[in-house]
């Protein structure tokens, strides 16, 4: 018997064990950052809305013009597959597509190429530790380096231009902090590498509509402050207004509403998760079983 009991790959319409899924280094995927992904969340045994997570995904691939061989369909009984031959119930369930190869060796025409999806699936990652969690994360607000505007790059498709982010994370690692937040050029905070950012004034919650990707996890903590009576706004927050909220909280689909400490030398409740952060954050995670957002994972899919 195969052990996927580490996590499972699907490539070139194969399952195989995570160690053996890969994909040629001459993919433009690899070498132009030619790629976009999704990630779903696997809880307790159920994806979280994996329609929302799918259309986006698809939206993205049109976006960049990429057309796999594959329908809607085979992706989400892929998607099951690949987690039943886990057996895992708290999964981080990717979704790729990418560029692919030049048809042509050497091509620069993006036309020419062999686009192909695959996907890979493991036990769920935390972008933020959960003990960083528990106590509330340290934020560094990147000095060193900008986000890359979303005139240069379409935020809105899940991507692997990182360099911004990986630049700010050893900014915010020399100094102490557990993660970056990125401004834009013009001093407004946009996002971190993997989650959206959110400030709260009162009874209000805002956070940003530009230079970041639309989270599924945003959309959702945007719909729960509303039904708990808030008011929201997507809109341009500039990080004078950041160090003057009462909370900044972070999401994600690898963690859900984190709640923030600090911002470089600010200290947000006392050094620790602020109240409006935490009864969000677990609404969220009743969400996130909640029959209604959720579809149970066919781990009978495994023959
Ligand atoms: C995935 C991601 C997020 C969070 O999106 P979710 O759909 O909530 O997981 C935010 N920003 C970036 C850059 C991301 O890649």
């Amino acid at each position: 018997m195969t052990d996927f009991s580490s996590g499972a790959g699907w490539v070139g319409g194969e399952f195989v064990p995570i160690g053996e899924a890969k994909i040629g280094v001459t993919d433009w995927g690899v070498t132009h950052s030619d790629i976009t992904y999704d990630v779903v969340p696997v809880w307790n045994g159920r994806f979280f809305r994996l329609d929302d997570y799918l259309d986006r995904f698809e939206r993205s691939m049109a976006r960049l013009r990429l057309s796999v061989p594959e329908d809607r369909a085979t992706l989400h009984a892929a998607l099951h597959k690949m987690v039943a031959l886990t057996g895992i119930k708290d999964a981080y369930c990717a979704m790729v597509a990418s560029r692919g190869s030049p048809l042509i060796p050497g091509t620069r025409d993006p036309r020419k190429c062999g686009n192909h999806l695959f996907g890979w699936t493991v036990p769920f990652v935390n972008v933020i530790p959960l003990d960083v969690q528990a106590r509330g994360a340290k934020v560094r607000l990147a000095e060193t380096v900008e986000r890359i505007p979303d005139t240069a790059v379409d935020h809105t498709i899940k991507n692997y231009h990182w360099g911004d982010f990986t630049a700010g994370l050893f900014e915010a690692y020399d100094n102490g902090a557990d993660t970056t937040l990125l401004a834009d050029r013009d001093g407004n905070i946009t996002e971190g590498p993997g989650f959206n950012a959110f400030i709260i004034k009162g009874n209000n919650v805002a956070t940003p509509d530009r230079h970041c990707l639309k989270g599924i996890t945003r959309r959702t903590t945007l719909e729960l402050a509303e039904e708990h009576g808030m008011s929201v706004a997507e809109r341009t927050i500039p990080k004078e207004e950041m160090f003057e909220a009462d909370e900044v909280f972070l999401t994600t689909s690898g963690g859900g509403v984190i709640p923030v400490a600090r911002v470089n030398e600010r200290v947000f409740s006392n050094d620790a998760p602020g109240p409006v952060t935490m009864q969000l954050r677990e609404a969220y995670f009743a969400r996130r079983k909640d029959p209604a957002y959720t579809e149970a994972v066919d781990y009978g899919a495994v023959h």
